[in-house]
């Protein structure tokens, strides 16, 4: 591709800046500016002006419709389409599109998860246009990011809490920088990058598996003679076919504005990782929702089916989404680069200090944060990080930090006693100080929080991150507020190192992995929370209610509202898959399971009428091992059946989530181990669905 025509389609179509300096008036341009960035009121002719504007050049990149663009609790994003026609009353017709269906709109909101808080309020919702994300024109249709709320302006949406935890941290942020006498910044943004992984299959066979096709991970299939264990496949040389999906991936993404940046295979065979440029949060985790659906939508016209699921294949690492975040002032000074001057080491080292003792503060947050039905399968399974949450700081942070506790100066080497107001240590950027194995990791620069599952809205995590950093950060600022300057770096250096003191037990650089680290947690005293149904207690409580509605993130009733819709949407995810496996045990297993042991009974049979005398030994081996094990099938699937009609009736949505967590995935466990058993002895051509091996090893 010539660049002249990637510089062209980059962004094209986006109502972005530079659209928007074009085909606005200078004032009108400032306004929307101001209102993106400050969240400034704006004006109804400003909206009818930017709206009229916005029409014109939709219209002429193809659009007939446009939509408010919102993320329901649902994970997924929602959208309805309104055309701009409008019937001149002649016969004629006229293409409108004011600034008040610019700014809001109502869609119906009862269809969407809202945990009860419909009830208690208002039936309606309504969406709120979100001016620091910018519009774009996909399939004929202008979408328009918005948030999306109660009537009484209780958040439905993910996009709500995280505006609000954006602005919770810039406050906290702007505060602390003031007393340490950077008095110039008016902002402070979140950035995120989020890498993302997922799996190409081959469509044809997708669609032969209805656990694919319903649950989106495989419930049976017993592993194939090759998994992952060459490691030929990460960093591997990419297959021409595959190729073509990630250069016409990266086209759609770029005409987005989705700044896609890097691409490779990973470890597990057929899958993948596409890694975009860091961005302002709410941008970024906008661009990552389209990321997930553009990847679907364009791995389907390539004949791929694009797996996004925690835990796609049994036995074969899982995907994740790596959130990288950081913190930068509106004049673009990243707060936790760690800087080369001493100065700047500062300042450097009390944001850090802030992120440390959030994430142990807030570490059952973190956790709640990312847990769904498909995470739980990967958290702790020896390839994702434990579920146990840890910081990674690598060996020079570590010894900085050691004599900032023990009050000597760090030389790069050692240490040597020096007294407090002199620790002002030079710190390198040591990017290549790598630890796959940590699940919230400093990489340089920024951090690295790696457990959320490859299907989350980041939003999620970042709305749980900035709110408990600003938490940080504010008492941070208690401490510093009123000290004078003469006794700053005193102070400043006695804060850091009682923090340090009091949060260190989260800091962890070695193995992850390893089972002596999860019994040094346990001594240490941190969360370990294994599932879902362990952590989401955790969202209520008193910490973390006070947390929220300080910070005016999310309310009780909000928050009340997400603990039901958290719990809901894993038993209805878990009951799917019960239903699931039992109708394909039931009907395509089970198929192939009886012509076959139909097959080698003739067989046997034909041979015996030849000749009485020939041996039948492998045939009946083949016919009592599998009489013995569809026995147990046909038991085990009955219990499932009757656990599955028990968990229906349980009312309370903690006690069923963890009747499904306990019982139910037990007993899918269980039923699964029989039918690999069998499906190891049936031939492929039996069965109605493509094997493990066919599907993970076919891709051209
Ligand atoms: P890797 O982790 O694969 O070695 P990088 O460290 O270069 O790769 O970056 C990984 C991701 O981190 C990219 O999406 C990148 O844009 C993002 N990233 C880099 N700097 C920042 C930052 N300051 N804030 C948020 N994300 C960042
Ligand atoms: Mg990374």
């Amino acid at each position: 591709m010539a660049m002249e025509s990637i510089k062209e389609m980059y962004g094209s179509l986006v109502f972005g800046d530079r659209v928007m300096q074009e085909r606005l008036p200078k004032d009108v341009y400032k306004a929307v500016k101001a209102t993106a960035e400050n969240g400034t009121h704006l004006a109804l002719d400003v909206a009818n002006t930017v709206a009229a504007a916005m029409k014109e050049w939709a219209l002429e990149n193809g659009a007939t419709h446009f939509t408010h663009w919102f993320q329901p609790m649902t994970g997924l994003t929602a959208e309805k389409h309104d055309s701009f026609i409008f019937p001149a009353g002649t016969g004629e017709v006229l293409l409108e599109f004011s600034g008040k269906e610019l700014v809001k709109g109502e869609p119906d909101a009862s269809s969407f998860p809202s945990g009860g808080l419909r009830a208690t309020f208002e039936a309606r919702g309504y969406t709120a246009w979100d001016p620091s994300s910018p519009c774009f024109v996909k399939d004929g249709t202008l979408y328009i990011p918005t948030a999306f709320c109660s009537y009484g302006g209780e958040a439905l949406d993910k996009k709500t809490p995280l505006l609000r935890s954006m602005d919770a941290l810039s406050e906290s942020a702007v505060r602390v920088l003031s007393v340490l006498g950077k008095k110039d910044v008016a902002r402070v943004n979140t950035t995120i990058g989020s890498e993302q992984e997922y799996f190409l299959i081959d469509k044809e066979k997708y669609l032969k598996r209805k656990d694919l096709v319903m649950c989106g991970r495989t419930l049976i299939g017993a592993p194939a003679p090759k998994g992952q264990e060459m490691e030929d496949h990460y960093f591997g040389v990419l297959k021409p076919k595959v190729s073509e999906f990630m250069h016409e991936l990266d086209k759609e993404l770029w005409k987005l504005g989705v700044p896609a940046k890097t691409k490779h295979n990973e470890v597990a065979p057929a899958q993948h990782e596409l890694a975009p440029v860091f961005e302002t949060a709410n941008v970024s985790v906008d661009h990552n929702q389209l990321t997930m659906e553009v990847m679907k939508k364009v791995a389907d016209k390539c004949g791929y089916a694009c797996l996004l699921h925690e835990k796609p294949f049994e036995g074969i690492n899982g995907s994740g989404k790596h959130n990288n975040w950081s913190i930068s002032t509106d004049k673009g000074e990243n707060l936790l680069d760690p800087g080369k001057t001493p100065h700047e080491n500062k300042q450097f080292l009390i944001f850090l200090m802030a992120v440390i003792s959030a994430v142990d503060e807030y570490a059952d947050l973190l956790r709640l944060s990312v847990a769904t039905a498909g995470n739980d399968h990967r958290l702790g399974a020896n390839e994702a990080p434990p579920a146990v949450i840890s910081v990674f700081v690598g060996d020079e942070l570590a010894a900085v930090l050691k004599s900032i506790e023990e009050g000597t100066k760090y030389d790069g080497n050692g240490a040597t006693k020096m007294s407090w107001a002199h620790v002002l240590p030079h710190i390198t950027q040591d990017t290549t100080d790598r630890n796959r194995t940590s699940p919230f990791a400093f990489t340089g620069n920024k951090f690295e929080f790696r457990m959320p599952g490859s299907s989350l809205s980041v939003a999620q995590p970042n709305i749980a991150l900035n709110t408990a950093v600003a938490e940080e950060l504010d008492k941070i600022y208690e401490v510093l507020k009123d000290v004078p300057d003469d006794k700053m770096d005193d102070a400043i250096d006695k804060i850091l190192r009682d923090m340090l003191i009091e949060h260190k037990k989260i800091i962890f650089n070695g193995n992850g992995y390893s089972d002596e680290w999860i019994k040094e947690a346990e001594k240490r005293g941190l969360y370990n929370l294994k599932s879902l149904p362990d952590a989401m207690p955790h969202l209520l409580s008193e910490k973390n209610r006070e947390l929220f509605k300080k910070h005016e993130v999310l309310s009780d009733v909000e928050l009340e509202s997400r603990y039901e819709i958290f719990l809901e949407n894993y038993n209805k995810e878990i009951h799917i898959e019960a239903l699931t496996l039992q109708e394909m045990i039931r009907k395509d297993f089970t198929q192939g399971l009886v012509s076959y042991m139909k097959d080698v009974t003739n067989e046997a049979l034909k041979k015996k009428q030849l000749l009485p005398s020939l041996p039948i030994s492998y045939e009946s081996d083949i016919i009592n091992t599998l009489d013995d094990t569809s026995e147990i099938i046909g038991n085990k699937i009955h219990q499932l059946r009757d656990d599955t009609e028990r968990a229906e009736r349980i009312e309370d949505n903690l006690e069923a989530a963890r009747f499904y967590h306990d019982v139910i995935l037990k007993d899918m466990d269980e039923l699964r181990t029989f039918v690999d058993k069998a499906e190891k002895i049936i031939p492929d051509g039996y069965l109605p669905y493509p094997t493990y091996g066919q599907i993970l090893f076919s891709l051209r």
